[in-house]
This record gives C-alpha cells, sequence and structure tokens, in this order.
C-alpha cells in the first residue's frame, strides 16, 4: 500500500469490504455513501474521508464504483493471500473461535491449535489438528500469526515461545499483559474493556447529539 491510512479507517475496511462484496454478488455496480452509512452504522461524513483515503471519490447523485472499490479492499486486505493461524488454547473460547473460523471473510484461517490437555477438543471443524503444546516449536512450521486463549497465567510463557518460533503477531484473548520485543505487533481483546467503554460512550455520548 503506497499511501498510509489511518489506523482507525483501517481498523472499518474488513467492514466496507463484507458489505460492498455482497453488493457485487448482488449485481449492483454503484452505492451511495448514505447506503453505505446505513449499512454498516458509520456516519456518511466518516465514509467520505475513509474513502479519500483509498482514492475512491464519490460523485454527487452518482455514489461510489463497487468494482472500483472490491478491487482496492481485495488489494489492500490481500484477500487472495490467506494468512494461516495457530490457536494456543483449545477450552472454551479456543474451541468457540476454531468452529467459527472466520467463515465470514476468507482470508483467515486457524490451520492448526495447541493444548496443553491430552484430550481431543470437540470441535465441529474436525480440519484443523490440535497438537500437545510440547510440540509447539516442531509443528508451528512458519506460521506467524497466533491467537492466545490459553488460562493468564500460562499467557507470557506461551508467548515467549511463539516469539522464539518467528511469530510476528499475538492476538491475546487473555488478561495478562504481555511483555514482547517491539517488532512483534499484540492486539489485546478484552470484553470486559469493550463492555466498560461501550457503557461510557452509551452514557456520555447519547446517538443524534
Ligand atoms: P478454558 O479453561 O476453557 O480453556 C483454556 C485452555 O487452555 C484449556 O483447554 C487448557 O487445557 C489450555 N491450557 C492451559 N494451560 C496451557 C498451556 N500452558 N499450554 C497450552 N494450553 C494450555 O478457558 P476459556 O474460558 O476458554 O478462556 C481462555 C482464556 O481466554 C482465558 O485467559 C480467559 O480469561 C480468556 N477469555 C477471554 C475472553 C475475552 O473476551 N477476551 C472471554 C472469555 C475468556
Amino acid at each position: 500500500m503506497e499511501k498510509k491510512i489511518p489506523q482507525a479507517t483501517a481498523k472499518r475496511l474488513p467492514l466496507y469490504y463484507r458489505f460492498i462484496l455482497n453488493l457485487h454478488n448482488q449485481g449492483k455496480t454503484r452505492v451511495s455513501s448514505k447506503e453505505l452509512s446505513d449499512a454498516v452504522k458509520v456516519d456518511s461524513a466518516t465514509i467520505r474521508r475513509d474513502f479519500s483515503y483509498f482514492g475512491a471519490l464519490g460523485k454527487k447523485g452518482y455514489g461510489y464504483n463497487v468494482e472500483y472499490l472490491l478491487q482496492f479492499f481485495k488489494d489492500t486486505l490481500e484477500q487472495d493471500a490467506i494468512t494461516e493461524v495457530a490457536l494456543i488454547g483449545v477450552g472454551n473460547l479456543g474451541t468457540a473461535l476454531i468452529n467459527y473460523n472466520f467463515s465470514q471473510s476468507n482470508n483467515t484461517k486457524i490451520v492448526m491449535a495447541f493444548d496443553r490437555s491430552k484430550r481431543t477438543a470437540k470441535t465441529e471443524n474436525g480440519n484443523i489438528p490440535i497438537y500437545s503444546i510440547e510440540q509447539l516449536e516442531e509443528k508451528l512450521n512458519g506460521v506467524e500469526v497466533a491467537i492466545l486463549t490459553v488460562p493468564a497465567a500460562a499467557a507470557q510463557d506461551i508467548a515467549d515461545r511463539l516469539i522464539d518460533c518467528g511469530i510476528k503477531g499475538i492476538v491475546n484473548f487473555t488478561p495478562a499483559r504481555l511483555t514482547i520485543p517491539d517488532d512483534v505487533r499484540i492486539h489485546h481483546i478484552d470484553l470486559s474493556v469493550e463492555l466498560q467503554s461501550f457503557i461510557y460512550f452509551l452514557k456520555n455520548y447519547p446517538m443524534n447529539e
């Protein structure tokens, strides 16, 4: 990508992509920022600003060209290249993520999982091998993204091992705050923090103000 897109905009890309792909599959050739706004629940001024970063300048009374946007999103999100993901900790949350396996996006796939327990987790997705955590170094085989769904107490140790294997990014679902080197990217996903900030916004920024 030549032009740097702000992080907040980049976060909305998959949302836009999914909607535009649906429109394209329905045979639609253009879309207005109002239609987009209603569908993805982002206000139309933000959409217009976001899209100006993509070089998509909607025309008044015409809207945006669906084909152009779709190609842009495919290129930017690299929809053709599959990112392989390893999941560590096949408990309640891990099993749910494996079963879901990002079926709505086709560029991210959990390809293997690890757990400490010998029991084979009951997953609907029988295609994903679940290895013993002892085999992490042996089996990871160049996978660069990992999802951590182990208990918090085990998180740092697993993260260290993943980093030694050359992992580039970790999506951390555990409440543990991890120490990682600068060249490894980490995302913390904490439902209680999300809910708290959601409730704060709900109370302090009522809609339509
Ligand atoms: P769980 O106990 O059902 O699953 C944890 C799994 O990790 C088990 O299968 C266990 O055998 C495995 N495990 C434990 N130590 C390990 C190790 N050293 N190496 C490999 N595997 C190991 O727990 P859960 O409910 O699935 O939660 C998992 C994590 O996700 C917890 O840290 C929890 O706090 C967090 N969590 C986060 C959210 C969220 O929204 N972010 C929601 C629920 C749970």
